[in-house]
């Protein structure tokens, strides 16, 4: 997961990095522009947007599902 930080007060944002260097970034722009103050208009977001983003996750969801359908179609068949 890729984190990016913004400072919406200096109009300048940050390219996609890992979470340890953007909390970084982030201190050193409020130390450096904000008299280690916190700007009012910055932004500090990741790019999970959804459960795409974990493969893990979808393939529970997916694996769920299609036994789910499975046995529905078992019932079917068997007429229990
Ligand atoms: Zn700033």
């Amino acid at each position: 997961m890729a984190w990016c930080y913004r400072c919406g007060t200096c109009d300048t944002t940050w390219g996609w990095m890992t979470k340890e260097d953007a909390n970084g970034v982030r201190a050193r722009h409020r130390e450096q522009r904000h008299d280690g103050g916190a700007p009012g208009q910055e932004e500090f977001t990741s790019d999970a947007q959804s459960a795409t983003d974990n493969p893990i996750a979808l393939l529970i969801t997916g694996a769920l599902f299609t036994f789910g359908a499975l046995a529905w179609i078992w019932q079917q068949i068997t007429g229990t």
